[in-house]
């Protein structure tokens, strides 16, 4: 049994416009010592994926179906008290902007001291010594020091390492980090990834990793889950993923990359809105391959691609050629009114 399990998750809003399906059916593990990424366009759904493992984003919305089984219990059935004290305890989250999670009033040690005594039964000299203990981790220099600074004496990256250190205080077993290094500078970003890496070996956490930045899940992932409109459309090995993606999506979004080889490209069209998501797959109105098939009843089910990766695609099934995929775009679009 993986730490997390997550199976068929669907998260809803209802709105003027009318029910938006953010997060329609999602399904992936996370284990211990591993981070899996989360990767897709914003509006893909994948942040509300994340605030719904603990339910940090309901209400306004609602978990409408599905389960998230974390080490064998099943967080959607837990009392609001019992989820609160698996959110920010066992399950910590570190969000985008340091800022919001850093109160300016209180220094850096205080913040973290009031972590760990959430959580745990330490004493204020005990909480202390940890809380210059997790400052030393995430690489703060001088922690001793630096642990009665205010949050605005830090500079950006360190108030993210400040805030990765508080959310280690509890111990978790599992960390969900959105798009944690998106508002740093490269160089700043690169280590906050790198003491990740690190924080995952030393402590045995699983990590779900948040981004729309595919070169950060080559830096940081073991496995990459990727969704478009509330759906997964492909998972596997990060290695698997990026070296022979196979969803046309997932393949699309790669050659957004630069480096790869080949000319960058943008992916035509816009995401379906999530109140009228169309019917069969729900990448096909942007799909150069998509064929009848692709548009009628539900998004296609997986198929294995190899090893532990899958696919959302009709073309892996039995009835297709997944060679096809492979024909240039011209030739691709030509057969698009099967
Ligand atoms: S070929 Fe069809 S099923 Fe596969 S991604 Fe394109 S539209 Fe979806």
């Amino acid at each position: 049994m993986s730490l997390l399990e997550v199976r068929n998750l669907k998260t809803q809003f209802d709105t003027d416009e009318g029910t938006v399906r953010a997060v329609d059916g999602v399904s992936f593990d996370v284990d211990r010592g591993e981070v899996v990424c989360l990767v897709g366009e914003s509006g893909s759904g994948k942040t509300v994926a994340c605030e719904s493992l603990t339910k940090l984003s309901v209400p306004p919305g609602r978990i409408a179906g599905g389960s998230v089984l974390f080490d064998g219990a099943d967080l959607t059935e837990l009392s609001a008290s019992r989820l609160r004290d698996v959110r920010g305890g066992r399950i910590a989250h570190v969000f985008q902007n340091p800022q919001g999670s850093l109160d300016p009033v209180y220094t850096v040690g205080e913040q973290i001291i009031e972590a760990i005594r959430l959580h745990r039964d330490d004493s204020k000299a005990e909480a202390r010594e940890r809380a210059i203990d997790l400052l030393d981790r995430v690489g703060i220099p001088e922690p001793g020091t630096r642990v009665d600074d205010y949050p605005h004496e830090f500079s950006g990256g360190m108030r993210q390492r400040a805030v990765i250190a508080m959310a280690l205080a509890p111990d978790p077993d599992l960390l969900v980090a959105d798009e944690p290094t998106t508002a740093l500078d490269v160089t700043i970003q690169a280590s906050v990834l790198r003491l990740l890496r690190e924080l995952v070996e030393e402590f045995d956490l699983g990590v779900l990793f948040v981004t729309h930045d595919l070169g950060v899940v080559a830096e940081i992932a073991d496995r990459v889950v990727v969704m478009y409109a509330g759906k997964v459309m492909e998972r596997g090995g990060v290695h698997a993923v990026f070296d022979d993606p196979a969803h046309p999506y997932t393949r699309a979004l790669l050659r957004c990359l630069p480096g790869r080889g080949e000319a960058m490209e943008t992916i035509g069209g816009t995401l379906p809105p999530a109140t009228d998501p169309p019917d069969g797959c729900r990448f096909h109105e942007r799909c150069p391959h998509a064929v009848g098939d692709c548009r009628t009843g539900e998004q296609p089910a997986f198929h294995p691609v190899d090893n532990g990766h899958e696919a959302s695609c009709v073309y892996y099934g039995d009835e297709y050629d997944e060679g096809e995929l492979d024909a240039p775009a011209e030739v691709a679009e030509g057969r698009s009114d099967d």
